[in-house]
């Protein structure tokens, strides 16, 4: 696992779509729904996706991700985008069974794995720049996912805006913008791609979990 800089936290919107805020059978929230995952989730395109043992159903959560540029704390919504310095894929792979059964996600969202990113690319690359992004997820080879920024309840610049008035940015911090409608589970023998068109993809087969020592 190699990502440079390590992020100091992998920050995550929840429910940042109105589509998806529905399938989960909820209203959208009023303010941003923030939660961290561990660095330590992060996995590289190609490598494989561990459904450990006993956890229940596991889902792919397609999002657009960025990473932050420069350090950052309370910074306005007119500057925000200036914060960030690179856009990626990523998935933000849940164990939903027990994201309902725990008030806290960390676990739920925190596995070995659970975080698949694709190959930074610089923002100032980007022809069309960012408000035009977009993400896609298939399964198999199967349209599954489709979602465009446009849609964000809550916009890049706010978001940004309204996280560091909670908190300091780093450089090498991750912010994932939540998922579209569509999420579903994963099984050992999937292939999970999300790609943001123009930018890239991250694919990972999905495997079940074997432990060494059997425990
Ligand atoms: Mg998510």
């Amino acid at each position: 696992m190699t990502i440079e800089p390590m992020p100091s936290k992998i920050l995550c919107v929840g429910k940042n779509y109105l589509d998806h805020a529905r399938e989960m059978g909820s209203e959208p929230p009023e303010e941003p729904l923030v939660f961290l995952k561990a660095p330590s989730a992060l996995l590289l395109d190609g490598a494989p996706i561990v459904i450990p043992e006993g956890v229940g159903r596991v889902d792919f959560e397609g999002e657009i991700a960025f990473q932050v540029g420069r350090k950052a704390r309370f910074v306005p919504e007119s500057e925000a985008l200036s914060v960030l310095s690179h856009v990626f894929p990523l998935n933000d792979v849940t164990a939903r069974d027990l994201q309902r059964k725990d008030s806290q996600w960390a676990r739920a969202k925190g596995f070995d794995t659970f975080c698949p990113v694709g190959r930074p690319i610089p923002l100032k690359d980007l022809s069309k720049g960012v408000e035009g992004l977009k993400v896609e997820t298939r399964v198999n080879g199967e349209l599954r996912q489709e979602g465009a920024m446009k849609q964000f309840i809550f916009s890049l610049p706010f978001l940004i805006s309204w996280l560091t008035r909670v908190m300091t940015l780093q450089p090498g911090d991750i912010l994932a913008t939540g998922t579209p409608a569509g999420v579903g589970p994963l099984a050992p023998g999937d292939e999970v791609e999300v790609t943001i068109p123009g930018v890239g993809s991250v694919r990972n087969p999905v495997v079940a979990e074997s432990r060494p020592d059997g425990r």
